[in-house]
């Protein structure tokens, strides 16, 4: 980014606060039920802010506190207000996401999706070092050799297992291992002992973390996010800064979430590897009548329009997410 784009980008995020009086009347707020438990939860909840450029979302998790949330307002806020940088692809390649499942089921999964790229989930607790080979063998087999295949261990090994099971897994030619380790230290020695690249997703929470990523040498790619990092204009300077290929990922939003999400992965220079993007079945509903679902491996790179009688099935009090907005909106700035 030039120093007059990042100008302007401080300029725009110094004039957020006095956007939430002019746009707190239009929120809205949902609850959509989402037929897997993810972060201990069967419902994802938020809101939806309307503006002059569209819709914005702002869905925190409900363990976030107010600062955190800041961000994520930032992000809803821009949405709504400024609109997004111009895109440089009109659509962005998604991965299948496999959860730890069997490996036929794995295989399964894989068969019917259109994408080239699948991403599975390995290190689930209760579940063995042969479990998840057998899971990544039958994706593999499933994607055939055109196919990327990446695993995603959420943190969940040790230094140890990782290296173990990544060296096992070393025939099924991995694109890339995301967040095998939880820490920094982990992830910096395991990526002297292991071939295969590592990418950073839970490391990476606040804005100054993928810089942290990077001078630790934890990682090889940074995995980001539109909302946790204060929008796409934010999310694209720490991309720059950061300067390691990067994959956008979504927080498991309804299609006004995605949106900037999709956004993000447009507007970046370079998009080498595929997004994690494609989260919208994982929600058992949605705001829009055209939900940003994947079809032959790709979504379309579009803003988001929501359709009142579609936030109406999942339409609630939003009286607390009021609440929750102000508080963040304390924190607001560049
Ligand atoms: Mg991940």
């Amino acid at each position: 980014m030039v120093d007059s784009a990042r100008g302007q980008a401080r300029d725009a995020a110094a004039a957020l606060p006095a956007l939430v009086p002019e746009l707190l009347p239009t929120l809205r707020a949902f609850a959509i039920p989402m037929p897997t438990r993810f972060r201990g939860t069967t419902l994802r909840e938020g809101a939806l802010l309307q503006g002059p450029a569209g819709w914005g979302e702002f869905s925190p998790f409900p363990d976030y506190g107010p600062r955190e949330c800041a961000r994520w307002l930032a992000c809803a806020l821009e949405s709504a207000a400024y609109g997004w940088p111009a895109p440089l692809r009109g659509s962005v390649p998604v991965n299948v996401t496999v959860p730890a499942v069997g490996a036929e089921h794995a295989h399964a999964i894989v068969a019917t999706s259109g994408c080239r790229t699948a991403k599975v989930k390995v290190a689930e607790p209760g579940q063995s070092d042969a479990d998840d080979i057998a899971r990544v063998e039958a994706v593999r087999d499933a994607i055939g050799p055109g196919g990327k295949v990446r695993v995603d261990a959420n943190g969940g090994w040790s230094l140890d297992q990782a290296a173990r099971v990544l060296t096992a897994l070393a025939p099924f030619e991995l694109e890339y291992a995301e967040q095998p380790c939880l820490t920094l230290e982990e992830m910096a020695a395991l990526r002297r002992l292991v071939d295969v690249p590592l990418a950073a997703d839970e490391s990476i929470r606040r804005a100054e973390d993928p810089l942290a990523v990077r001078a630790a040498g934890a990682a090889d790619i940074v995995v980001l996010k539109a909302q946790p990092l204060g929008g796409v204009a934010a999310a694209l300077e720490i991309a720059r800064a950061c300067g390691l290929p990067t994959v956008v990922s979504s927080a498991v939003e309804t299609s006004v979430g995605l949106a900037a999400g999709v956004a993000l992965a447009a507007a970046l220079p370079e998009l080498p590897y595929a997004c994690g993007l494609a989260t919208m079945s994982l929600l058992s509903g949605d705001v829009t009548v055209q939900p940003l679902a994947e079809a032959d491996g790709v979504l379309p790179v579009r803003p988001a329009v929501v359709e009142p009688a579609a936030l109406g099935k999942f339409e609630v009090d939003p009286a607390g997410w009021r609440v929750r907005l102000l508080a963040a909106a304390e924190f607001l700035g560049p």
